[in-house]
């Protein structure tokens, strides 16, 4: 049997893994028809959305791309998986339990000894986090999305962050863009309510939640014109719980224009740019240019910070006409951005 594309099918096999404290974590194996030839990519999703995010219906996804182009693909649903129960993550933690753990296990089951990665927003911060600690030595290339080590959002986002997060904190320990289909708890309705008040753009209930939450920006994560409607509509089912934990952090993160830790974990620094990288891998960093979610200012200050330490290793792509999620699941993703990410992971790296 074959897709509409002529393709057959790609397999997929879930690997569970435990991460350092013992909860139950997994990986999405995915193969196609012929055996890799390239080795094995890691690719980690950002916050409240889970493996799925990087299988939108559009024709040719990151992950058809990749396995086309012979790497062998493995999706880690980590602890902010919306297919994991709810749970109040930190970054911290993930980056010392999961990443670490979720590389061991690709390594073992691959045997392969590097391993490439690209991630996502706060699979970005986190995973950037354990690399910069030195706690994924495996990893040789991280093709990194929408923001790494720098943290910088819309006035608008500081203002929530600052402001209005310590109120929602007296309310609920869980945001839920989801909460736009159905709102079960009084804390759910008001801040339903603010979030589909303040954004009018479009007719889906999720998708200005996902705007109210995560950005500033109407809609704050894509844009419109660069998803086809299957997309557009997709998103309604892949947006869940974000608890409060993370965001208390990241409002942290943002005063402070940087990732700093918040659990007391002594494998990782306080201030993360503070410290020289405990790392070789190369990054190449990835923004769209009108990403409402995080500036583009973020992924440039960083490629500034890691190019003092190595120069001419690095690299920054600020994408025109792209967001923040359009960059994997935009219509023309596929021509336009995944490429560039390929030749990002071919690019020869310190041993
Ligand atoms: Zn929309």
């Amino acid at each position: 049997m074959t897709d509409s594309r002529g393709r057959t099918p790609l397999r997929e096999t879930v690997v569970p893994f435990s991460a350092g404290d013992g909860m139950a974590c997994n990986l999405v194996h995915i193969e196609g028809e012929r055996a890799p030839t390239r080795g094995p990519v890691i690719l980690v999703h950002g916050a409240g959305v889970r493996a799925n995010i990087f299988r939108a219906p559009i024709a040719t996804t990151i992950v058809d791309d990749l396995v086309e182009h012979g790497y062998d693909v493995w999706l880690e649903n980590w602890r902010a998986s919306i297919d994991l129960p709810p749970n109040p993550w930190t970054l911290d933690q993930a980056a010392v339990h999961d990443h670490p753990a979720a590389v061991s296990a690709v390594v073992s089951a691959t045997g392969a000894d590097r391993v490439k990665a690209i991630v996502h927003c706060q699979g970005s911060c986190s995973f950037v986090m354990s690399a910069l600690a030195g706690l994924v030595p495996q990893v040789d290339t991280i093709v990194s999305n929408a923001v790494s080590l720098h943290t910088v959002v819309p006035i608008g986002s500081r203002f929530k962050l600052n402001a209005v997060l310590p109120i929602v904190n007296t309310m609920t320990s869980y945001l839920n863009p989801h909460w736009g289909k159905h709102a079960p708890t009084l804390a759910a309705k008001l801040v339903t309510f603010a979030g589909a008040a303040t954004h009018s753009a479009c007719d889906n209930a999720v998708c200005k939640q996902v705007s109210f939450t995560y950005g500033s920006g109407d809609p704050a994560l894509w844009r419109h014109e660069n998803l086809d409607d299957a997309t557009h509509a997709w998103i309604g089912e892949e947006f869940g719980a974000v608890p409060v934990a993370f965001f208390r952090q990241m409002a942290r993160c943002v005063r402070r224009g940087r990732l700093v830790s918040v659990d007391g974990f002594p494998v990782l620094p306080k201030d993360f740019a503070a410290v020289e990288p405990r790392t070789n891998a190369r990054f190449a960093l990835f923004a769209g240019a009108l990403n409402r979610c995080f500036l583009p200012a973020s992924q440039t200050a960083t490629f500034d910070h890691l190019n003092r330490f190595r120069k001419n290793y690095h690299s920054v792509h600020v994408l025109p006409g792209y967001s923040h999620l359009d960059v994997f699941f935009g219509r023309d993703a596929a021509r336009d951005v995944f490429p560039l990410i390929r030749s990002e992971l071919e690019r020869p790296v310190a041993r």
